[in-house]
This record gives C-alpha cells, structure tokens and sequence, in this order.
C-alpha cells in the first residue's frame, strides 16, 4: 500500500486546510474556529456521527466501514492547538494574531486526519469503525487527559488508538517509532528554600539559603548518577534559581528552584520522586533551613504497545517503504500518554525534513509530508479493519 493516489490528488486541498488553520493559531482548550472548522469538514465529509465538546473543546468524528462484522473500532488522534510563540517565518500564511503560532506542527496533523477522515468517509473500505479524534491542548493543558475522562473511550468502542507526530530532522516519506516508551513522563517542581535573611557580612547569623540552594543542586544529580539504575534514563534539571534580593551585600531570606524531572518508566518516575524529595528535605535541614516542595505530575509516559507498534510500522512501511523501527525514546512529553493509557495503540513520527525545530519561531509544517501522513492514517484503519 504505498502513497493512496487519491490521497495525492487531494495535498493540495489538504495543505489549502493546513494554511488556512496556520493562519489562524488557537491556544490550549480555547479553539473556537478551529473546532468549528474540524467539525464543519467531517459533517461535509459525510461522517456518521460529528461530536463537538468531548474535553471541553475536542471534536469527534464516526465514520463507518462497508461492513461491521468484527465489531472494531479504531482510534486515530491528531491534536489541535498552537504555542505562545511570536512567528517568525515570513509565510505568507504566517499567523494572524500576534503571539500565537502553529509551531509544533498541530496545524499539519489536524489536516492530514482530515484528508484521511475525508478519503474514508468517500472510500469506506474497511470492516468496523474508524474514530477520527480532534483534540484540544496537547501543549501543556492535558486535552488527552480531559478527552479520556469524558468517556471518549466507552463512548465511541474505540479498541485500539493510534497518534503521530511529524519530526523535523526526519526526512519528508521517512517514519520513525519503537516499541513500549517513547516519549518521556514530564514532572515539573518548584523548592522553596527559608533560611535567616541578613547582612552579608554577617554570615554566622543567617542560614544562607544560596549556599543551601546549591547544595540541593548539586545533590540532586545524584539521582541520575546514583539513585537510578544506569541503564535506565532519567533527566533532573534544575532551570531557574530566584532570590528574594538582588543585591550583593544581602543573604535572602528565601531562594526558589524551578524545573523538571524527566523519566521513561514509571517505577523509574516513582523512585526519582522519592531521592527528589528525600534529598531536598535533608539537605535544607543539615543547613538548618526549610525546603517547601511543590511536585507537579505532568504527562505519564506514552508507551508504544508491541503489537500495534508493530502494523503501525508494517503500514508506514507500505506507505513509504522508510521506517525506522528502533528511534531512541525522547525525553519531551506528550499527552497522547493517556489516550495510550486507557487502550493498546502505538504513536509514530513522521518526517518534517530539513526544518527549523517544533517550538522554534522559524519551524514550518512541511506540506510535502501530507500524502504520507494521511496515508498512514488511513493504511492503519484498512490493516486493522480488513473489509471482508
Ligand atoms: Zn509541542
Ligand atoms: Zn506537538
């Protein structure tokens, strides 16, 4: 199955839809145009059931097979939302409201599900149903959470779920994907350390909360280094350090950390969370200081399962005959996790080519990876749902 000609014939309208939604980028749950477009397309398409207002702003599209003798659905995800960013490409498409911007490529996957949406919905080769999910605020806002937790799963049968992200750097046709983790489990926390404020040159009556800041710093590489078994990968980055005063002649009374931990197994994220904390609190109290913790659990790890991994590559390779099946993990975080929680299913990158990097003021979506992309979509539902 390489390259669906009718799919090729439709890029152009396809990439007509990907412009138009570039232009005008939407933010994390608040898509008002963008899921009036996505619903308005799959009515025009023909789908047997458009539902609006899955996880508050999500859209959902039935379509069904000529036959449903196995009684199977299949889910096929694409997110919707763009970034904070100030575009910086120059297209003539380039985004309409200052400060937002399309630049993790959600604009090219919202379109390229609708092409295969549309090439089902006319086509209808498969036994059972394909689920088109359009979801709201992959960035940061959990829209995959909020999307499970409305039932999206029970509500539409969906049996097996499947997501893809385009990869820049990956040449345009090629694919990438491995089985179980791919995409890292995303903690954030925030310490705040309280000593004794003072005068500087009176250290001996204050507790020096930098002195002790950074002694939490450095203790906490110890949990890659020492804590967590080698061959197992874990990122602790401390990002901010803030004082109460900036001036160099006063000990601040408080200092606060920002960062995050970054895991690929959750015994793995548990453990870490629990050095994190044993090594915070003990190293503020040898110092005589409090060290308040805030632990945030962001996005779970998104875990490729091995069978659907496995047609997932056999499509793409059908598609384009460039796979690569073993891509070393990512250590970013992605909220299709939870949609991957909830039902056996398999997530894959498909080539951007040469571009600028997503969340980069400069990355474009690359319209030449529409054929391949769609055509993934669609191979997945006609593999896992042979018309009989
Ligand atoms: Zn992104
Ligand atoms: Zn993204």
């Amino acid at each position: 199955m390489p390259v669906k000609n009718r799919l090729a014939e439709l890029q152009d309208e396809i990439a007509g839809w990907r412009r138009d939604i570039h232009a005008h980028p939407e933010l994390m749950y608040d898509l008002p145009r963008t899921s009036g477009l996505v619903a308005a397309k799959l009515r025009e398409f023909g789908c047997d059931e458009v539902v609006e207002g899955i996880g508050r702003s999500g859209v959902v599209g039935v379509i069904r097979g000529r036959s449903d003798r196995r009684g199977r659905a299949i889910g096929l995800r694409a997110d919707m939302d763009a970034l904070p960013i100030i575009e910086a490409t120059g297209l003539p498409h380039a985004s309409k409201h200052p400060g937002k911007m399309h630049a993790c490529g959600h604009d090219g996957h919202t379109a390229m599900l609708l092409g295969a949406a549309k090439y089902l919905a006319e086509t209808r080769n498969f036994d059972g149903t394909a689920v088109v999910i359009f979801q709201p605020a992959e960035e940061g806002g959990a829209g995959g959470k909020a999307m499970v937790e409305d039932g999206l799963m029970e509500r539409f049968g969906i049996h097996e779920v499947y997501g893809m992200h385009n990869m820049p750097g990956l040449p345009v046709g090629e694919f990438a994907i491995r089985t179980g983790p791919i995409m890292a489990a995303t903690d954030d926390f925030e310490i705040a350390v309280t000593g004794k404020g003072g005068h500087a040159a009176k250290p001996h009556e204050c507790i020096d909360t930098v002195l002790v800041a950074s002694q939490i710093v450095v203790a906490l590489q110890s949990i890659a280094s020492r804590g967590i078994d080698p061959l197992k990968q874990v990122v602790v980055s401390v990002c901010t350090v803030e004082t109460d005063s900036k001036a160099s002649n006063v000990i601040s009374q408080h200092v606060r950390l920002r960062g995050t931990v970054r895991t690929l197994d959750e015994a793995v994220r548990d453990r870490a969370e629990a050095q994190f904390r044993r090594i915070v609190e003990y190293t503020a109290a040898a110092f005589g200081a409090r060290a308040d913790i805030s632990w945030r659990r962001g996005y779970p790890v998104t875990d490729n399962a091995p069978d659907q991994t496995g047609f997932a590559a056999e499509v793409a390779e059908g598609v384009s005959g460039r796979v690569q099946r073993d891509v070393a993990p990512m250590m970013g975080g992605e909220d299709f996790s939870y949609m991957l929680n909830a039902r056996p299913g398999a997530y894959i990158f498909v080539g951007n080519g040469d571009t600028a990097m997503v969340h980069h003021p400069e990355y474009e979506f690359s319209d030449a990876a529409i054929p391949f992309g769609s055509s993934w979509f669609v191979g997945m539902v006609e593999a896992r749902l042979p018309a009989t």
